[in-house]
């Protein structure tokens, strides 16, 4: 797993929160890995699951633009991010989410 240093993260219950550069206005993070600038959420995504294809998006069941805690990470296609978006209860993952792993 990439190992994210601890004075970039703060714990927040079930939740690893990058507290280090964040993509505006999202808050999604942003870090060097390999030398290269990623989006947290598929760094750590791709490096715990798998490969991600380019039109795959990465989200969290908790809602937390900062988490990088992979079991809170599905995946799915922009059509599933914008349905799971407008969802009222975002703790049941729908099954037609697709999960690679
Ligand atoms: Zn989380």
């Amino acid at each position: 797993m990439i190992a994210l240093p601890t004075d970039k993260v703060r714990i927040d219950g079930d939740c690893i929160l990058w507290v280090a550069g964040q993509y505006k206005p999202s808050g999604s993070p942003m870090m060097r890995v390999n030398g290269r600038t990623r989006r947290g959420h598929r760094a750590v995504y791709e490096d715990t699951f798998g490969p991600l294809a380019p039109d795959v998006c990465v989200f969290r069941s908790c809602q937390q633009a900062a988490c990088l805690e992979p079991s809170h990470m599905w995946s799915g296609t922009r059509a599933d991010k914008k349905r799971w978006d407008r969802e009222a209860d975002h703790t049941v993952v729908p099954e037609r989410m697709i999960r690679h792993v």
